[in-house]
């Protein structure tokens, strides 16, 4: 790495805290040697009220572009020049982009989840999806959906905080998009059933699955799959969460949450440098 630093080494990076976890600047650093692109890419752990004077430091740094994870990608926006459509839907921002002191903020974690299911030979363009979460990582995924072009998106969350988000994305998907969206109630068994009976996918995008909830299941049972459905998960750690586990043994097509990971951090690589991020040479650096 030092000898790859020279004076002529461009900055990527990450703000967030806590951020000492995160895989992004391994998948990055990885792709930039892989291609001889000039950029270190740091993580930077930024505290709340120092987010502006960073943004203005990374202004002044002439760095390239950075991603933002939690808690910022919901208020990194009111420091940048101009916020994308596809962000402005969701409410968040995950990547900024330097363009000679103008900075864009855009989201790409739901384009991350539409390449994703294309490099498994999944397309779900005209067809219809049921999709379990109202958070951040459901809210880009069914808005990116309902921009390519998916026909129905059948939205299931329980009354919690997350409700109100639900039904704002339901409004923003049916009054900006092509797209028809409903939102349910994931107590009510009878219409979740009929929902997953009538799409092609069923997709978890909650935390139901990992940490304190590994082991357990969004679904109250296995009778709601199918030999035919495809089922994703946005975990990945545990690499195959019990939904996705189940979901094998009825012989469903399977995917979990690395690839929409992957190939969020390969869209954001593709805003900064203008090259496509080497997916294999990045798996690999992971491993
Ligand atoms: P969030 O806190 O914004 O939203 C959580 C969602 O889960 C809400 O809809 C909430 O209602 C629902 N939920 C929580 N507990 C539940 C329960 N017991 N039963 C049913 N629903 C429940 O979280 P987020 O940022 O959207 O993250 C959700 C998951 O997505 C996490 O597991 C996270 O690791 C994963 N994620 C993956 C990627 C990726 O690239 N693969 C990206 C972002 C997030």
């Amino acid at each position: 790495m030092e000898k790859r630093i020279t004076g002529h080494t461009e900055l990527l990076g990450l703000v967030a805290t806590p951020i000492r976890h995160s895989k992004s600047p391994v998948m990055h650093n990885a792709a930039c040697r892989a291609l001889g692109l000039d950029y270190a890419y740091l993580a930077f752990d930024i505290q709340p009220d120092q987010l502006e004077d960073a943004v203005k430091g990374f202004k002044a740094l002439n760095v390239r572009g950075w991603n933002v994870s939690m808690p910022y990608k919901t208020t990194i926006g009111q420091y940048l020049d101009h916020i994308t459509p596809i962000a402005k839907m969701c409410g968040a921002i995950n990547t900024v982009i330097n363009d000679h002191g103008v900075l864009t903020g855009t989201i790409t974690d739901g384009t991350g989840y539409m390449t994703a299911l294309k490099d498994q030979g999944i397309d779900i363009i005209g067809k219809k999806m049921t999709i379990v979460g109202a958070g951040g990582a459901a809210t880009a995924i069914v808005m990116q959906a309902a921009l390519d072009g998916v026909k129905e998106i059948s939205i299931f969350n329980i009354k919690d905080a997350s409700w109100e988000r639900a039904l704002e994305n339901v409004e923003k998907i049916n009054s900006q998009t092509q797209c028809k969206a409903q939102l349910f109630d994931l107590n009510d068994h009878e219409t979740l059933r009929k929902e997953i009976n009538e799409s092609v996918i069923f997709t978890n995008a909650t935390n139901v699955g990992m940490g304190k909830l590994e082991g357990k299941m969004v679904l109250p049972d296995t009778s709601y799959l199918r030999k035919d459905l495809i089922v994703s998960d946005v975990i990945y750690m545990p690499e195959k969460t019990k939904l996705l586990e189940e979901a094998e043994k009825i012989g469903c097509k399977t995917i979990n949450g690395l690839g929409m990971m992957l190939y969020q951090g390969a869209a954001s690589f593709k805003l900064w440098t203008d090259q496509d991020m080497p997916i294999d040479v990045v798996k690999e650096a992971l491993d």
